[in-house]
């Protein structure tokens, strides 16, 4: 399966809010691919999501996965999920603070706030309209995902840079 070209820090796509999908894409076998496109390229970048303009395209689409990892063992699992056009409902006031890395920016992380939980509609890859409930690391890939779709990167919602940190290299 063929990895997709990625868009990174400081291209135009990425600053642009997106696109809404139409129903009659999303039924379409292009579609399709895509979606199997976006799944392994960020699994081949060992990423948790990845948004449809993080790979040129400016539609509000984005496919998120989260495995535990060697590195993040306690990390919940979330099953493969695909949603277009999402709008967050609710979310709480409350915030929490975590480190956040991006496909678009690697090699650095920063802390930034969520909200603890949020509660989003969106349509699946069949087309169904959803409403779930997230909370904790799901909710935050979430936000940070959807984000993306409205043309804005982490560091546009860290309040203090000074966390802004290299990850460091690893030596080969
Ligand atoms: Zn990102």
């Amino acid at each position: 399966m063929r990895v997709l070209p990625r868009s990174y820090l400081g291209d135009p796509v990425l600053r642009a809010p997106a696109k809404s999908v139409s129903l009659s894409f999303i039924r379409s076998a292009k579609f399709r691919r895509l979606i199997g496109e976006m799944f392994h390229t960020m699994r081949r970048a060992e990423g948790v999501g990845l948004a449809a303009p993080q790979v040129g395209l400016s539609v509000r689409l984005a496919v998120i996965e989260v495995r535990p990892t060697k590195h993040r063992p306690g990390l919940a699992a979330l099953p493969k999920t695909v949603i277009v056009n999402p709008r967050i409902v609710r979310q709480s006031k409350n915030t929490m603070n975590d480190w956040e890395g991006c496909l678009s920016f690697p090699g650095v992380r920063g802390a930034v706030p969520r909200s603890e939980w949020i509660e989003v509609e969106y349509h699946d890859e069949t087309g169904r309209r959803l409403r779930n409930t997230l909370r904790g690391f799901p909710a935050r890939v979430f936000q940070h995902e959807i984000d993306h779709l409205e043309g804005l990167i982490y560091i546009d919602r860290m309040p203090d840079l000074k966390t802004l940190s290299l990850i460091k290299p690893r030596i080969r």
